[in-house]
């Protein structure tokens, strides 16, 4: 009785924190995620991107804007792609 109690609440503990992180990736692929583009590149960033780091200038837009306006997700930090 008392394991099986603790075995439910385990599963239930589990179910949270892939919940969690599911969530996690939803916000992630949200269409207003903000980006970043590097001027005169065709190519969008995660802020985390070397590129953008290296950037004096990087400028934050929304994933639908960069598409909207032809750009690309960058193929090193895979931003979202929508
Ligand atoms: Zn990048």
């Amino acid at each position: 009785m008392r394991t099986a109690a603790r075995r439910s609440i385990s599963i239930i503990i589990l179910a949270l924190v892939m919940f969690l992180l599911s969530a996690e990736n939803s916000i992630q692929a949200f269409p207003f995620t903000t980006v970043y583009i590097v001027r005169p590149n065709r190519f969008y960033h995660r802020r985390s991107c070397l590129v953008v780091r290296n950037s004096g200038r990087p400028i934050a837009i929304s994933v639908a804007n960069a598409r909207e306006q032809g750009f690309y997700p960058c193929l090193r930090c895979t931003p979202p792609t929508w």
